[in-house]
């Protein structure tokens, strides 16, 4: 938008970038359609269905003194964090949810005219950030079941590339980059950048092979990593990464004073708190994920593509079921899941996973879906549910 006033003009990067568009709340999706909050079932934006801890609450009404700024220095919450992420803390850094950690990060790497490596489809911040930078986001596809193609990447570099983007589990297809393609484009000498936001859903193996333990041996790697998920206190703000020591000043230097709250600190540290129980809530969901996984696959409309993280990725393969009309049948069933709007992502929808009782008010409107596309004989594959008008979202 312009101002009438033709002397006043942002920056043209920032008039011209398109706005990342997080998935819709739900006062936004009951204002927009009606249903009210209480019958509204979220699994658009990759939360927790259970919440934070119940220490969390508990930790939060006690304290007393909301009054004084946190501790710049985080340095109750860097000393559980460091035992938790196994890295020595003067590699952390707090941010107020990792999505500040990749502005940051961006705006210390790139300059107008540099450029930046995404692998989409992926988390399309990454190409917002860059623009806002001034910058030129080179996207390499993935090849066959969404891997990274690490050739392709190498073949897009150039002089001017600051910074290679990975993210692992990938948002929103699932899959995890093997550690051996982080080390092959380590050694491109670019910053590699590896987003773990749902790390903790991908598995002790995954884990356990996460690169975070070779960021102290290299001098070009970082991993983001967030309380938003697994942890349940998305709506709380916390992220961190974990950079080269020469890297964390730098930060440091551009990240405005007290930007991760009060509240943010005590939640995480009491969540740290309580591993156990929080452990025994990723179990519940990666158990659920895989429910979910067979009730999609089940579907004759729909493909699925495995998943490590909190999420399905599922495509409308049936020509005859538009984008449009299953989403307005989920949308007035209450059920809130993420579109697109990119072109490679335009007959695809991905589905945060739930409790069980989401996962059975979903199948019930899969059904519905499916009974209705295949009205009449067993093998009449009568298009009943074909909208004519348009096949996106
Ligand atoms: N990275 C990825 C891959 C994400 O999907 C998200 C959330 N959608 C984030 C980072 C940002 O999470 P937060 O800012 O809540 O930590």
């Amino acid at each position: 938008m312009e101002c009438a006033n033709e002397r006043l003009q942002v920056r043209p990067e920032i008039a011209d970038v398109e706005e990342y568009v997080p998935g819709e709340s739900l006062d936004a999706f009951s204002a927009r359609t009606g249903v009210p909050i209480e019958r509204l079932i979220k699994l658009n934006s990759n939360e927790s269905p259970y919440g934070p801890s119940p220490r969390v609450a508990a930790a939060l009404g006690a304290f007393t003194r909301y009054n004084l700024y946190p501790d710049p220095a985080g340095t109750a919450l860097l000393h559980t964090l460091s035992a938790y992420a196994g890295v020595d803390r003067s590699h952390l850094v707090l941010s107020n949810g990792s999505n500040e950690l990749i502005a940051l990060l961006w705006r210390v790497f790139l300059a107008p005219g540099d450029s930046v490596v995404t692998c989409p489809p992926t988390f399309s911040l990454y190409a917002t950030a860059g623009t806002l930078c001034g910058a030129q986001t080179l996207s390499v596809a993935r090849g066959p079941d969404y891997a990274v193609d690490v050739e392709a990447v190498r073949a897009a570099l150039r002089p001017q590339t600051k910074l290679i983007v990975l993210c692992s589990p990938n948002n929103p297809t699932g899959n995890l980059v093997p550690r051996d393609d982080v080390l092959a484009l380590l050694d491109t000498g670019r910053i590699v950048v590896v987003d773990e936001a749902y790390v903790e859903f991908a598995g002790d193996d995954a884990l356990a092979a996460s690169p975070i333990a070779l960021v102290p041996e290299h001098d070009n790697l970082v991993i983001l990593r967030t309380f938003s998920k697994w942890a349940g206190l998305a709506g709380l703000r916390l992220g961190y990464g974990v950079f080269p020591t020469w890297l964390v000043p730098h930060l440091r230097k551009l990240q405005l004073p007290f930007e991760v709250n009060l509240a943010a600190h005590i939640a995480a540290h009491e969540t740290l708190a309580d591993l156990p129980l929080m452990r025994a809530r990723i179990a519940e969901v990666v158990a659920e994920r895989e429910r979910l996984a067979t009730l999609l696959a089940a579907q004759p409309y729909l493909q699925v593509t495995p998943s490590r993280g909190n999420f399905i990725l599922a495509e409308l393969t049936h020509p005859s079921v538009s984008m449009a009309a299953f989403r307005a049948t989920m949308e007035a069933a209450g059920i809130l899941l993420r579109y697109y709007r990119t072109p490679d992502l335009a007959r695809h929808v991905r589905v945060t996973v739930g409790t069980a009782a989401h996962t059975a008010a979903l199948a019930r409107v899969l059904d519905t879906i499916r009974k209705r596309l295949y009205t009449g004989a067993a093998h009449d594959r009568t298009p009943a549910y074909a909208d004519q008008t348009t096949t996106q979202a």
